[in-house]
């Protein structure tokens, strides 16, 4: 049994890697979360997304009337889901903005925003993006300038810069942060809305990363009119919403570390099929180092994962322990991806479809990918200021 996880648990795992084993779809995997690369794959994520739904094993937290199981829902159950996906190499549900926006629907939303959004989002077919960060903020999104004027038709006109926009390109919706007062502390002037990504005025331009696929864009919001019930919750809470509904996400938290030691165990293989000088590198003293390191590493992520999922779960958890585990999981991503690559020799630079390239590429995309884990959620740099802040209590 793993540490933290009770027998009703690994049981429950066993369910899940059944599933997963029947129903995964088929897709190449890569590193990290990335967008479609085609209508086709879309159209597979979508369904895979409503599997995974039916079968309960995402929405678990949702009201019952919605297709939740209420209060009856077990957040270690989601933890547990996002292992065995991860486990599989498998990817998630298409689900990112839209489990943030079911959140905020599903605690600020009106009966009518929920009945119009939820049943889309469960059934695969609505895909959600998050338009909240723009070209100058970004970790301190407060600063955000995008702005939402009220219009005679009680709607809003908005009118700003989006990027980072992960699925913006296939995106019906998104899900949008905007400056309603610009005259209030930048915290309290800001509005959670739902944007219709086909509606006149909003520019969607994909921007093609160094991992040579399309998963962000960037966002253009020119006069772009809303009507009343685009807004969710009350004008100026927005800052409140959209914190609230990234406080749900825990899934991901032990996914991430299955994720690095499936990494290891794959680097371990590795380094026993390429050489060194014409040796298997895996009888390489320094490479044996840095495995041994990199595993030991991964161990005590590990544990620390578990450690937190059990103080949230008793609801004792700590403002560092997020942080904490984001850390050490991205910048030992990096670590890992590094080792992958240089094992690979000069073939290390060859990207999928290459006949040479080893593994198909996985090194070269898990190395270039991996940078993007240090950014997303909350940069390393920001996780550092919150341990040492928040966690230890230093001086700002
Ligand atoms: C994979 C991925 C997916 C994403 N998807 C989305 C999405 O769908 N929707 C969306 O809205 N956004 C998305 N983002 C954006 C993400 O939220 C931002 O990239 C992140 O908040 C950092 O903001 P920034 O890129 O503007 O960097 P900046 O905030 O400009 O930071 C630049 C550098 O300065 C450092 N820095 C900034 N402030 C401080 C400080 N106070 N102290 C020390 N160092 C500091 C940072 O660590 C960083 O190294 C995504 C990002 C990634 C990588």
């Amino acid at each position: 049994m793993d540490y933290g996880m009770t027998p009703d648990l690994e049981e429950f795992r066993l369910q899940v890697r059944a599933f997963v084993a029947e129903n995964a779809p088929d897709i190449a995997p890569k590193a990290g979360v990335r967008s479609a690369e085609n209508p086709h794959e879309l159209a597979v994520l979508k369904d895979w997304t409503r599997k995974l739904f039916a079968a309960g094993y995402v929405g678990g937290a949702w009201p019952e009337r919605f297709g939740g199981r209420g209060p009856a829902h077990e957040s270690e159950r989601d933890v547990v889901i996002g292992e065995e996906l991860a486990r599989a190499r498998t990817p998630a549900a298409v689900q990112g903005a839209a489990n943030l926006v079911s959140n905020a629907l599903i605690d600020f939303g009106t009966e009518q925003q929920r009945e119009k959004y939820l049943p889309g989002i469960r059934s695969g077919e609505l895909i959600f993006c998050q338009l909240f960060s723009e070209p100058n903020s970004g970790s301190d999104l407060a600063s955000l300038r995008t702005k939402a004027t009220r219009t005679d038709a009680a709607g809003y006109r908005v009118s700003g810069q989006k990027v980072w926009t992960t699925n913006g390109h296939w995106a019906d919706y998104g899900y949008l942060l905007a400056r309603t007062d610009p005259e209030a502390p930048k915290h309290r002037g800001i509005s959670a809305f739902i944007v219709d990504m086909r509606l006149p005025g909003v520019d969607v331009r994909p921007l093609r990363e160094m991992t040579g696929t399309s998963d962000f864009n960037e966002v253009f919001l020119d006069d772009v009119e809303l009507a009343p019930d685009a807004l969710i919750g009350e004008e100026n809470h927005g800052w409140v919403i959209a914190n609230s509904s990234l406080g749900h996400e825990r899934s991901g938290v032990g996914a991430n570390a299955v994720r690095l030691r499936r990494n290891v165990a794959a680097l371990v293989e590795l380094a026993g099929r390429v050489t060194i000088d014409g040796r298997p590198a895996i009888e390489d003293g320094a490479v044996l180092e840095r495995l041994g390191g990199l595993s030991a590493s991964v161990e005590a992520l590990s544990a620390l994962v578990y450690a937190n999922i059990s103080r949230w779960s008793g609801k004792a958890e700590r403002v560092s322990d997020g942080p904490m585990a984001k850390l050490m999981f991205s910048e030992l991503g990096v670590e890992i991806a590094r080792l992958g690559v240089e094992l690979c020799g000069e073939a290390g630079i060859l990207v999928e479809g290459d006949p040479q390239a080893v593994d198909h590429g996985r090194w070269q995309d898990e190395f270039l990918y991996a940078r993007a884990y240090t950014i997303a959620g909350g940069s390393s740099e920001i996780m550092r200021n919150i341990i040492a802040e928040r966690g230890l209590g230093l001086p700002r």
